[in-house]
């Protein structure tokens, strides 16, 4: 199967006909191809953007709303088909890619489709001075939006919804790992009457056609969710041209657990947050840190329920963990296991393949459990984005506190405890852009979402990327 672009409401080859392989993470096999886009696709792109830019930019809000939220019920009309191409390609269970990932994507239309109706600008009387302030909050013009190979619909549509609800158009790019939903995305898009040239998308390497993006001088606005080395390069590239910024990049998320908390729901929680998708999301809780006083029976339950989690088939709906998404990333994953051990880790549970009978080539690895003896090993202080965490106890409120903070990244944190006062405090205290207490990745579209120091730059969600997608102009009126 061919995947194409979809660029000016239209699938298109790639104009110089170079594609790549499409490889499916469950048996390693090729099943497609995509365009091996070049800066040539990006330009064809950027003029159907251009095109429909000073139209799409007048549609009213009540417009765009209803295409969006047409766009969003679409995705759900269509659940099980975008649910099996994202399974297939990314590896995920499709009881995942069903109950999370699809609906996802389909919320992130509804959402900012109903939030573009809500988003207001402010006004400030200057007292005393017969003036009157209003801003306007116009739409940036054309804006490039790349994202990982992950959460690959329910991350790719995190920014394109809120970017063309505010007005503007659109060059996209998917990861090259994973580019089917993005490409069966177009067919909705069309049926839902988003007009041509405001949604354009690319495929192809990141290396190419993502740098063919940022460095377009009249893309003014880049979105990107990736790998932090990525980020930083990316910021290299834009920050010159005057580009507007969102950065959300890799983690390495602390999992803290305190005697006094709802112990089962605790640790069935933490189960989640180690080995979703494989343990391939930025939030997930890596470094799990535990009261001394609970350690031993932590450990023993902990690892007792890790080894019940079923590794199959993406498409078996009992499999609770699917393949890696590729041989690469499955090698790195596996390098930090190793890494471990030579650091004096004990593996406790998994670090090693599985062989899913049928299908012998595909990525699968076991959940790992590994129990650290120094905060400052590499696994603990390097994103390995994979079903391996760590375990080590802690005494002190203030000595996890210091470990927590202790890595290069901020994304995220989780505590556990029922201990208010502590947890509002630790709160503060945590470098983090996102902190879940008795739970984890509870999201409301609402709430700003992003990271500090290496997880990132500027904040995505609700309002803040609205913000973020329009520019501010300050209009003084003297009376
Ligand atoms: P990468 O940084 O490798 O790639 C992300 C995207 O950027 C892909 O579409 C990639 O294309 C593209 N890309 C690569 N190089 C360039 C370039 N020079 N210019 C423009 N675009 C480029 O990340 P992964 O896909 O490996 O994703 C995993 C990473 O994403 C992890 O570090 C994870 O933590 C992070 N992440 C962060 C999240 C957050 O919200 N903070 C959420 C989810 C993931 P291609 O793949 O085709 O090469």
């Amino acid at each position: 199967m061919k995947i194409q672009n979809y660029i000016n409401g239209q699938y298109v080859n790639p104009i110089q006909d170079n594609w790549l392989d499409n490889l499916c993470p469950a048996n390693g096999k090729v099943y497609g191809q995509i365009p091996n886009s070049s800066k040539d696709d990006v330009e064809i792109a950027y003029n159907a953007a251009k095109t429909a830019f000073p139209s799409w930019s007048q549609t009213t809000l009540e417009t765009r709303s209803r295409i969006l939220i047409k766009i969003s019920e679409l995705l759900e009309t269509n659940i099980l088909r975008f649910a099996e191409a994202e399974s297939k390609d990314n590896g995920k269970p499709i009881s995942l890619a069903k109950s999370v990932d699809i609906p996802r994507a389909a919320s992130n239309f509804r959402f900012f489709g109903n939030a573009i109706t809500q988003f207001a600008s402010e006004s400030h009387e200057s007292v005393g001075q017969n003036a009157i302030n209003y801003t306007l909050r116009q739409p940036i013009g054309v804006v490039g939006c790349i994202s990982p190979w992950n959460l690959p619909l329910y991350l790719f549509t995190w920014k394109i919804a809120p970017a063309i609800a505010a007005g503007n158009c659109v060059v996209a790019k998917p990861s090259e790992v994973t580019p089917m939903t993005a490409f069966l995305l177009g067919e909705i898009c069309n049926e839902a009457g988003l007009p041509k040239g405001v949604l354009n998308i690319v495929h192809g390497l990141g290396t190419t056609t993502g740098q063919a993006i940022v460095e377009h001088p009249d893309i003014k606005a880049i979105s990107f969710t990736g790998g932090t080395e990525t980020g930083a390069h990316i910021a290299r590239v834009a920050a010159p041209m005057f580009k507007k910024l969102s950065l959300e990049l890799g983690g390495k998320n602390p999992n803290i657990i305190f005697e006094d908390c709802d112990y089962d729901d605790m640790l069935e929680t933490t189960v989640r947050s180690s080995f979703a998708n494989q343990g391939q999301i930025c939030l997930c809780g890596s470094r799990i840190f535990v009261e001394v006083s609970i350690y031993e029976k932590f450990k023993t339950d902990f690892v007792a329920k890790v080894k019940q989690l079923k590794v199959g088939h993406p498409s078996e709906e009992n499999t609770n963990m699917g393949a890696l998404v590729s041989k690469p990333h499955l090698e790195k994953v596996m390098k930090y296991i190793e890494i471990a051990k030579l650091d004096n880790g004990t593996i406790l549970c998994g670090g090693n393949k599985v062989i899913v009978k049928g299908y012998e080539n595909g990525y699968y690895l076991e959940p790992t459990v590994i129990e650290i003896q120094t905060n400052e090993c590499r696994v603990n202080q390097e994103e390995v984005f994979g079903p391996v965490v760590t375990i080590m106890p802690f005494k002190t409120e203030d000595e996890v506190l210091q470990m927590a903070n202790s890595v290069n990244y901020g994304l995220s944190a989780t505590l556990w405890s029922n201990n208010l006062k502590r947890t509002m405090r630790m709160s503060n205290q945590l470098q983090v852009g996102i902190v879940w207490v008795n739970t984890w990745m509870m999201r409301d579209l609402r709430t700003p979402f992003g990271g500090v120091k290496a997880s990132g730059v500027g904040r995505e969600g609700g309002f803040e990327a609205l913000r973020f997608f329009t520019e501010a102009k300050n209009v003084c009126i003297k009376y």
